[in-house]
């Protein structure tokens, strides 16, 4: 049984301003014993407002059973050489509702520490395979992690994964250390706009530059961009300007348990 979340109309998702303290006893209860309920946040096209995709975002059971945002855990989960066993039952439930998505392209979180072992491809698509679903269906947004290694394990694992069909995403490009090197050097399909960069670019006239280049560098190489954390109709109205492929955020839609999210595709 999944736990309501409050929100407008119950369908919309305050987990994120409700960060929980993570503690070792909830994140095995998330692995373990049904804890780790996936919410989804829809993308859609600059243009049409068409949903084009989705992106699953971890909510974990607290102790009261409310739903917070994972933030806390995925360190905690990272720290603690977890991390593997929660995507991987993430990705086991994403994909058994992917399959009611009408074939959306739908991203799954990864953390970069994931692909420091090469067995790790394999284990993901053992982890959808029995939704039938294929792998070229998910995109994989390689979160940024300050310990990340990215090295030649990295780039392995992420041909692998390549060579399986996965798509994958720079997430949170222009924040923390997601930067142009690793677009440069490892075999990216997409990239992820973090809002941080989008509002200096806003504000300031060199991060615009900045921002315009890379979505420019991005496009010519044969990169889909993506927009995230689009809040307000300016922020909007400036992706629409720079021509992004596709945006995210509280603006367009809310994430949201799987039947609502199944209930928003039904009426567009
Ligand atoms: P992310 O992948 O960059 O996801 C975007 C975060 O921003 C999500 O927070 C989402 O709920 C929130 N968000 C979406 N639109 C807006 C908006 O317009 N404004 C604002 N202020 N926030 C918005 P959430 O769900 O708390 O997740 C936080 C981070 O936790 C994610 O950032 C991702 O790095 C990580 N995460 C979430 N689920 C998973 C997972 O299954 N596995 C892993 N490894 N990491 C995950
Ligand atoms: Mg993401
Ligand atoms: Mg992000």
């Amino acid at each position: 049984m999944i736990p309501n979340v409050p929100g407008i109309g119950g369908t919309a998702d305050d987990t994120a301003r409700r960060p929980a303290p993570a503690s070792s006893s909830l994140l095995e209860a998330a692995i373990e014993r049904g804890g780790l309920h996936p919410f989804f946040q829809a993308k859609v096209a600059i243009g049409t407002r068409a949903i084009v995709g989705v992106e699953a975002l971890a909510r974990i059971a607290s102790a009261n059973q409310s739903l917070a945002s994972p933030a806390g855990y995925i360190e905690l989960a990272e720290r603690t050489q977890r991390i593997d066993a929660l995507t991987l039952v993430m990705a086991r439930a994403v994909a058994t509702h992917a399959v009611a998505f009408n074939g959306l392209s739908c991203a799954i979180n990864i953390s970069p520490l994931s692909l420091e072992r090469l067995e790790f491809a394999g284990e993901l698509a053992a982890a959808i395979a029995p939704s039938g679903l294929p792998c070229s269906q998910f995109v994989l947004e390689i979160t940024d992690t300050r310990n990340a290694d990215y090295g030649l394990k990295a780039f392995e694992t992420m041909t692998a994964l390549r060579a399986l069909g996965f798509g994958l995403s720079l997430d949170d490009f222009g924040a923390g250390a997601s930067n142009i090197d690793r677009l440069r050097n490892y075999p990216f399909t997409e990239v992820k706009i973090d809002p941080a960069f989008i509002r200096l670019a806003m504000d300031e006239a060199f991060a615009k530059a900045a921002l315009v280049s890379c979505v420019r560098l991005a496009r010519d190489h044969g990169l889909k961009v993506v927009a995230e954390g689009i809040e307000t109709a300016q922020m909007w109205d400036f992706m629409t300007w720079l021509r992004v492929d596709e945006a995210q955020g509280y603006l367009l839609h809310r994430p949201m348990q799987p039947q609502d999210f199944r209930e928003l595709i039904k009426k567009s």
